[in-house]
């Protein structure tokens, strides 16, 4: 008998909440190649629905011991997936932050792969001696299949500690599933889909690093700027106002701004060798209708690369009132679009301590690109970023993941989830 049905939970393909006791109907485990072969195979592009990779994922892990939480968003086209196996420990009751046990957190969706310089479908894993080929290999199904593999194999009786597995959807697109997520957690005093859900505080994001230990990134803080003119005939131009030539005044002042900050550093710039600095670039820039009509619409669209330890918001009113400096009485909007927030972790902090151990990693690292840690510890959870494959790959055609790497990767998985969970 089935039992009564779960809020956030399908009863078709996971008919168990957490706590719930039910029969299983097992896939087979998957070696880990298998497994991301299988992951790579749904095409999960952030523009499209992933429920069906989600329900994969569900049944794959409905297993004896693990219980899985949906987490659809309002219309039901999304999902995040959170699956914990309890310790015998002493856990903190649901809602809160637990000192112990750990995270393996990844995101399902992909980057489009359009590109036409494909040598092979980008939804069917192929490899070759050194390397698996596919869109997500890399980015991140490689660790995503690891971190299911870690859940299905570990031993319930075996854990002191929690280890759960949380996966996003629409990382790529602004770490919707992740903040989504963090504030619905925060807005309930700890609940996900109406039920109460404590987290383990050490979460390892397993984004591409390169299988190095990562405890810091950037932001990425979006605006749009929209120039109103009047449009007239352009033989008749007291007619009209040009949109365009406030936004090239406001484009100048933007550049100077970007100059700026490239002069000015700012907090924790040492562990971004390359661009020690705030990154700030002018996207975007349409306006005008045609030659013969003087614009009555520019609209400049630019993004910001904050540091970490950075606030967003006296930021934004910088640029904001660069823009109205520049506009003078011309019509220009401003407005903030988006910020996926930068990822500042203590070095000392156990999950990076650890992993920097068991790496024999002796330095601190950060990397320039956003991901769902920014969201989630804003919930009080320390994040890392390690996983195999390289960024330089990711969002690109022919991405690939080193074989030996996600050989590496799934030792190292094994060895961190003993440390916090077993021990
Ligand atoms: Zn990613």
């Amino acid at each position: 008998m089935l039992p009564p049905a779960c809020p956030g939970v399908s009863a078709r393909l996971t008919p168990r909440c957490f706590g719930d006791t039910m029969t299983h109907s097992m896939i087979a485990t998957l070696s880990n190649a298998e497994l991301l072969a299988r992951l790579v195979s749904y095409d999960s592009t952030s523009t499209k629905s992933n429920v069906p990779i989600a329900d994969f994922v569900c049944e794959y892990l409905d297993r004896p011991g693990i219980d899985v939480l949906r987490h659809p968003d309002a219309d039901g086209t999304k999902v995040n997936l959170i699956a914990r196996i309890d310790g015998r420990g002493k856990d903190t009751k649901g809602g809160g932050v637990d000192p112990d046990g750990l995270v393996l957190c990844g995101h399902l969706d992909v980057v489009p792969a359009c590109e036409p310089e494909w040598r092979t479908d980008p939804f069917s894993l192929v490899d070759d001696a050194t390397h698996y080929f596919g869109r997500g290999s890399c980015d991140m199904k490689g660790f995503v299949a690891l971190a299911m593999n870690a859940m299905c194999l570990v031993c319930r009786d075996d854990l002191t500690h929690p280890l759960m597995l949380l996966l996003t959807h629409d990382e790529e697109v602004g770490l919707l599933g992740a903040k989504r997520l963090a504030a619905e957690w925060q807005q309930t005093g700890g609940s996900i889909a109406g039920l109460p859900v404590s987290f383990p505080r050490s979460v390892i994001v397993g984004e591409p690093t390169s299988l190095r230990a990562v405890r810091m990134h950037k932001g990425l803080l979006e605006m749009r700027v929209t120039v109103r003119g009047v449009p007239a005939h352009s033989g008749y131009p007291h007619l009209g106002r040009s949109a365009i030539e406030p936004a090239a005044r406001i484009v100048a002042g933007l550049a100077a701004l970007r100059s700026a900050l490239e002069e000015e550093g700012g907090p924790n710039v040492a562990l971004f060798p390359e661009t020690p600095f705030v990154a700030l670039n002018v996207g975007r820039i349409t306006g005008g209708t045609a030659v013969n009509i003087v614009p009555d619409r520019c609209v400049i669209e630019l993004s910001v690369r904050l540091l970490p330890g950075m606030e967003a918001a006296p930021f934004v009113e910088r640029v904001r009132n660069i823009v109205a400096d520049a506009a003078g009485s011309d019509d220009a909007d401003f407005e903030f679009v988006h910020d996926s927030p930068p990822m500042l972790l203590a070095e000392g902090a156990p999950v990076h301590r650890t992993l920097c151990d068991l790496l024999s990693q002796s330095r601190s690292y950060g990397v320039s690109y956003a991901t769902d840690a920014g969201a989630l510890q804003a919930m009080g959870l320390d994040c890392v970023l390690c996983g195999p494959g390289t960024i330089e790959v990711a969002h690109k055609p022919n991405e690939s993941l080193p074989k030996d790497e996600f050989r590496r990767a799934a030792e190292l998985i094994e060895t961190v989830v003993k440390r916090f969970c077993k021990e």
